[in-house]
């Protein structure tokens, strides 16, 4: 029995249309999903126009490295789709006519009233001693072939006919050699903390573990701690997941908001309607970003009353009575202003709490006392009103996308 590793796979997708900047690489994120539920992690992917000398490097050096190889593309019946004549000349193996999926092709042209145009002739070219997949739903077949404890699996580049061809002929070949791990996963998401120090807190726990291991993550909507556990049966991989899980938001507390995928404000709604709070915002430099945010879950009419854009200094004073003088005195990003706008717009439209954002996103504005990134995040309920000074780096967006989601941390923390 192997240890404690899953087999290794690589991709290559191939087809110069994934090299311009209009196309992306889908397929081997749908294969490695499918991979990994079969217990094979995948190590090492690759995107290669229809360059048929520098695929067969790629394949070459591929099989030298990992058990399984994938290739999706570069099957079709025009002379820019090299795949099979890259895999003849990389594995030393000729290509034969094989009548029957010749006669496959002929029948699905004829079907649809047309002659096989002499071209499609070529997807009737397998490999030697290949295993032909056959295509529902189009004319190129797929081939496996096991070489020297090689697994090598050519499929053709459309989503359709490449996922349709893996689950009914790949998948039924490929199980009996995956060898009997499977890999689970789950993610953390934690609210109010920066990737290091979450790093800190959580790395002598994680740093244990070689099974599961773990990774962390910074993104717009919060730092994510990903698992990911290798084992023989669910129950396996269930408890290993669970036991540094747990520790982990024993370590972190309440900042961990879900274990089971849910966003920010999904949590914060469910919080909001167990407490029976109602939310208003007033935002500035997010622009309707929090609100946008806090409306992305169903039912949220029923704590989220509802939000207002004060973009300008004039604005702030029309829509939210904002006094101009304050205004003039402390400057729009300030603390003053944004506790005024919290508790101003949680007074017009009678909420338990009131969150206020504004702050400089830039590019342009920015002075030495005010840089661009400084964002005021203020909370008001009926008794208190609190603010709290923020400096974001990144771009324009990026510092709109990290407020929005300081802001809704701040929420979660008080509606908790
Ligand atoms: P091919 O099998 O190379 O003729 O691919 C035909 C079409 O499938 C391409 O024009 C793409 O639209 C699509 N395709 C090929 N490879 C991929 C891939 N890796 N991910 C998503 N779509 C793909
Ligand atoms: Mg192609």
């Amino acid at each position: 029995m192997r240890a404690e590793r899953p087999r290794q796979a690589e991709i290559i997708a191939v087809g110069s249309e994934l090299l311009t900047p209009f196309r992306v690489d889908t397929n081997s994120l749908w294969l490695t999903e499918r991979l990994n539920a079969l217990g094979i992690e995948v190590v090492v992917k690759t995107i290669v126009g229809d360059d048929e000398a520098l695929l067969e490097r790629l394949i070459r050096e591929a099989l030298a490295r990992s058990e399984i190889l994938i290739l999706t593309g570069g099957l079709g019946p025009t002379e820019d789709d090299v795949t099979r004549k890259a895999l003849a000349r990389a594995l030393g193996r000729g290509l034969t006519l094989d009548e029957q999926v010749l006669e496959r092709i002929r029948a699905r042209f004829a079907s649809r009233g047309l002659v096989m145009p002499k071209i499609n002739e070529r997807q009737a070219l397998v490999l030697e001693g290949a295993i032909v997949l056959e295509n529902r739903y189009g004319t190129a077949p797929g081939m496996f072939l096991e070489q020297q404890g090689r697994v090598l699996v050519a499929l053709p580049g459309p989503p359709s006919e490449m996922q349709a061809m893996f689950e009914s002929e790949v998948m039924p070949l490929l199980e009996p050699l995956a060898g009997g791990l499977k890999i689970g996963y789950r993610t953390l998401r934690v609210a109010g903390m920066s990737e290091s120090a979450v790093d800190q807190a959580i790395a002598p726990i994680y740093t244990q573990y070689a099974n599961p291991r773990t990774t962390i993550l910074a993104t717009t909507s919060g730092i994510e701690i990903h698992l990911t556990a290798v084992g023989t049966t669910e129950e396996e991989i269930e408890a290993r997941l669970n036991e540094v899980s747990d520790r982990i938001e024993r370590a972190l507390g309440a900042r961990v908001f879900t274990t089971r995928g849910e966003s920010l404000e999904e949590v914060i709604g469910r919080l909001c309607l167990i407490k029976r709070y109602t939310i208003a915002v007033a935002e500035s430099v997010t622009g309707g970003l929090v609100a946008k945010r806090l409306t992305n879950v169903p039912g949220s009419s029923r704590y989220f009353r509802g939000g207002i854009t004060a973009y300008s200094d004039e604005a702030k004073t029309a829509l939210l009575g904002i006094p101009a003088d304050l205004l003039a005195t402390h400057g729009a990003v300030s603390a003053e202003v944004a506790e005024a706008m919290a508790q101003r717009v949680k007074v017009q439209l009678a909420t338990t709490m009131g969150m206020a954002i504004t702050g400089l996103a830039g590019p342009q504005g920015g002075t030495p006392e005010k840089p661009v990134g400084l964002v005021f995040i203020a909370l008001a309920d009926d008794v208190h009103v609190e603010s709290h000074r923020h400096w974001f780096p990144g771009d324009r967006a990026r510092i709109r996308e990290l407020a929005a989601q300081a802001a809704l941390a701040l929420l979660y923390e008080r509606v908790l």
